[in-house]
């Protein structure tokens, strides 16, 4: 699971990560947010509320939180047997999974400063109000993360950060290998 602030950059290096591993796979997130201009269609399933509640009602997320006022949620997986699942939330939602799955591996991914966290999300064409509610947003995620995340990776430079990623994934598979 990778968790962390908005502008880490989490979407960018979990692609990044099914990308070169295909026993990786990508969870698919519902949303009720609107898709942003330039936001590629496969991003997330985009919904209105009412399908999303739905959704819910019938028991079809292994997890769903509420983040600045739109609702996001992980459907149930279905993985292709041999793969593991890879997710991509926020923090409410990975506590609900570790909850359900303790052994999942959650990794905190982190922006190199501020600044830099700042300007990617002005450069993926937020909003300024949304960049500054995120920018607060980030501080308590962080806060928060660090007391679920065992792991944590700065994103400077992503081939970089993707690597470090992949090998603590490929350590904890092979951690789970000895153990069973
Ligand atoms: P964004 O609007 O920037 O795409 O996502 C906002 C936040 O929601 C990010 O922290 C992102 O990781 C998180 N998120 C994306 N998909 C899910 C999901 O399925 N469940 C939960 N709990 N959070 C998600």
């Amino acid at each position: 699971m990778l968790i962390g602030p908005g502008g880490a950059g989490k979407g960018t290096v979990s692609r990044a990560l099914a990308a070169r591993d295909p026993t990786l796979w990508l969870s698919r997130s519902w949303t009720t947010r609107p898709p942003r201009v330039g936001e590629p269609d496969d991003a997330y399933v985009f919904v209105d509320r009412d399908r999303f509640m739905a959704r819910i009602d019938a028991g079809g997320f292994l997890e769903w939180a509420e983040f600045l006022g739109h609702l996001y949620g992980t459907p149930t997986p279905e993985a292709p047997p041999g793969c593991d699942v890879l997710l991509e939330i926020d923090v409410q939602g990975a506590r609900q999974v570790v909850a359900k799955f303790p052994d999942a591996v959650v990794i905190l991914l982190m922006p190199p400063s501020l600044e830099v966290q700042e300007r990617r999300m002005e450069s993926r064409g937020d909003p300024a109000d949304q960049v500054a509610l995120r920018m607060e947003r980030g501080r308590d995620e962080v806060r928060q993360a660090r007391q679920l995340a065992v792991h944590e990776v700065v994103n400077d430079e992503v081939a970089q950060a993707t690597a470090r990623v992949a090998s603590i994934i490929e350590a904890a598979r092979s951690a789970r290998l000895e153990h069973s």
